[in-house]
């Protein structure tokens, strides 16, 4: 039987990603967004990890709607900041959200730091919280290098900045399919996924 499982983000690229992602772990479950339910109260991310709010958020989900439930939380890690913008990533020009702004101020704090200094990582954890009180959580990494200059059009985020190791372009010059197969968030939640399917039955 198809179980269903309440994703808790609103953004429908992540429900694109995430579906795509666990329709090859083989997984029978249904994907739906926090939309079918517009009564759940949104979360306050106060967890500073990037476990913490994905569980935080999974579980106020999966209370709230009575389903088993999962989130991510993730975010870029850059080695010279000292691990920031980490869980700030989402704001860290002012405005939730606003990755154009995000990355243009990364790119000026970075402007004088050469190529070989420019490491970084995208990380995520992602969370499974049942209704009981159960939960789960699992992380994935994928480390490269910050570009000068943002190349490509696809993704989203710090996508058009990060070269991952091994590779010639950045993330938003890689196809979906390409990306998740070493994102973090595919890391993550192929991670997760067998104790999804152990969890759920
Ligand atoms: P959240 O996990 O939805 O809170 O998003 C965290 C933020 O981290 C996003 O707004 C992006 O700025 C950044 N981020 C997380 N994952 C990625 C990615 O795969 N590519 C580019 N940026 C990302």
């Amino acid at each position: 039987m198809t179980r269903r499982l309440v994703l808790a983000t609103r953004n429908a690229h992540k429900v694109t990603e995430l579906r795509a992602i666990l329709e090859q772990t083989g997984l029978d479950v249904e994907l739906v967004g926090t939309d079918a339910y517009p009564d759940v109260p949104d979360v306050k991310e106060t967890g500073v990890t990037f476990a913490e709010n994905a569980l935080l958020k999974a579980r106020a989900l999966a209370d709230a709607t009575g389903l088993p439930a999962v989130a991510d939380d993730s975010g870029l890690c850059v080695d010279v900041l000292g691990g920031a913008p980490g869980i700030f990533s989402a704001r860290w020009a002012g405005r939730h959200g606003d990755d154009a702004a995000n990355l243009d101020l990364l790119l000026a704090q970075l402007a004088d730091i050469d190529t070989p200094y420019r490491a970084a990582h995208f990380a995520c954890a992602a969370a499974l919280a049942l209704p009981g009180g159960t939960s789960r959580v699992a992380e994935g990494r994928l480390r490269g290098t910050l570009r000068h200059t943002p190349a490509g059009s696809g993704g989203f985020g710090y996508d058009p900045i990060l070269q991952p190791d091994g590779e010639t372009r950045t993330c938003a010059e890689l196809s979906p399919a390409e990306k998740n197969a070493i994102s973090h968030r595919g890391q993550a939640f192929r991670a997760l996924a067998p104790q999804i399917g152990e969890l759920l039955g």
